[in-house]
């Protein structure tokens, strides 16, 4: 029989005090910043932008420069929990969602965390069905996708852009599509993809949102996992 451990752990368990240090983020943005406090560990976690800067252990505060300060709190949040904050429950007025999502997607190329990028194309997934807090996203969230980012690949922002595709190529709800492409200016780039994804899917096939994200070579998806259980009990 093993013997009983009630106190003693295997030293593998050992997280020392480095990685327990607390970094100070300064986000920029225009002329003004804030600054976040966040544990080492956590922040370097997903993040190979974090994982360079914070290399040496001498190094206690960073920096990033940003679109929108709420951007990096959502991803902060998501780093400790797990989970995307982005529904907005009152519905009042415009319904930001989408363009909360896509800015969040450009931050994480930032970043260069594709965990985070996973997450999101499975949040703009999730969005579209949702019945309560859901729908398609609109032109001007189309326009913000597809609009070249100073300082981003293409490439880098194409599976966002795909999974935008995706959506409105397999809306169940062909009056929905309808109202979008009436609208006075839909984005020309989005317009070529969709017919392109159109022709494509002449044949048929189930969805799978994993086509979607980036995955490291032979490594399973983390987003196969339910959000919560990627929470942390600390
Ligand atoms: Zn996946």
């Amino acid at each position: 029989m093993p013997a009983r451990k009630n106190i003693r752990t295997s030293n593998q368990d050992f997280e020392d005090m480095h990685s327990l240090a607390i970094i100070k983020v300064r986000v920029q943005h225009g002329m003004c910043h804030e600054e976040l406090s966040v544990h080492r560990s956590i922040l370097c976690q997903t993040s190979g932008y974090m994982k360079e800067r914070l290399k040496s252990s001498t190094v206690k505060e960073t920096s990033i420069r940003v679109s929108y300060p709420h951007n990096f709190g959502l991803y902060v949040n998501w780093l400790y929990t797990g989970l995307l904050c982005t529904i907005d429950e009152s519905l009042v007025g415009y319904d930001n969602e989408y363009d909360e999502l896509i800015e969040s997607y450009i931050l994480g190329i930032k970043l260069k965390d594709s965990t985070f990028c996973n997450a999101v194309i499975s949040a703009i997934f999730e969005k579209v069905e949702d019945e309560e807090y859901g729908g398609l996203p609109r032109d001007e969230d189309l326009d913000l996708a597809f609009t070249p980012k100073p300082g981003i690949s293409e490439d880098n922002l194409s599976p966002m852009r795909d999974a935008l595709v995706e959506v409105f190529a397999r809306a169940p709800d062909s009056h929905k599509v309808d109202m979008v492409i009436k609208q006075k200016r839909l984005n020309r780039d989005f317009v070529r993809d969709l017919v392109k994804r159109l022709l494509e899917l002449r044949n048929s096939s189930e969805l799978s949102v994993c086509d979607f994200h980036l995955h490291d070579d032979g490594k399973d998806c983390s987003q196969e996992e339910p959000a919560r259980k990627r929470r942390r009990q600390d």
